[in-house]
């Protein structure tokens, strides 16, 4: 089986998990996205509403800011794969709206099978994660943005070098500092297509 076909067949198999309690209250599995051929895989918490009713990752506000700051740092899409630490919206409810809920180390464990999967596919030059929850994912779960972002990291749970930056909701969610926080992921996929034009 080639991996396309290696990826294809996790990606249908994800669709019916039941591996946690998280499908119950949501659309559908939202599993990654890009080529095969992705030299850096960034992962993201879990899929937002928009995500969740598109089925597609990095479809909603978050996204437009990761896309537009690749762009800005010259990171081309066709250079990366998109995925979440956590392939279901975990959500709750306020009003008539889904508020985004954190997923619990619970969550994230039973959903690990999916994101080592996606890696052992793609077999990325470099691995991104967005966020404390996708550092926890893979890094443990004592990991923390503040102190991990800034450089290459080479660590033994991940058989290639990782980046931690910032997730794009964390700058649409800072408030008066949020100038401060997008310079911040500037800074971040600027490290990572750095290491990728070496
Ligand atoms: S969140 Fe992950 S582990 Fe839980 S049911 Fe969905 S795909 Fe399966």
């Amino acid at each position: 089986m080639s991996r396309a076909e290696e990826l294809d067949a996790a990606r249908e198999e994800s669709a019916g998990c039941r591996r946690c309690d998280l499908w119950r209250n949501a659309t559908q599995t939202v599993f990654g996205e890009g080529t095969i051929r992705a030299r850096a895989l960034l992962v993201g918490e879990q899929p937002g509403d928009a995500e969740d009713e598109q089925g597609r990752p990095f479809v909603g506000p978050a996204g437009a800011l990761l896309r537009e700051v690749m762009g800005e740092t010259g990171l081309s899409e066709r250079d990366v794969y998109l995925t979440n630490a956590v392939k279901h919206f975990k959500w709750r409810p306020k009003g008539t709206r889904r508020i985004h809920d954190t997923p619990n180390w619970t969550e994230i464990r039973a959903c690990d099978l999916w994101l080592r999967l996606e890696l052992a596919s793609v077999r990325p030059e470099l691995l991104v994660l967005l966020g404390g929850t996708a550092a926890q994912a893979v890094l443990g779960r004592s990991a923390r943005v503040g102190q991990l972002r800034g450089s290459v990291l080479e660590v033994e749970e991940a058989e290639m070098p990782v980046v931690v930056a910032l997730h794009p909701s964390a700058v649409l969610r800072a408030g008066e500092r949020r100038a401060e926080r997008r310079a911040e992921l500037v800074e971040d996929l600027t490290l990572v297509r750095e290491h990728l034009a070496r």
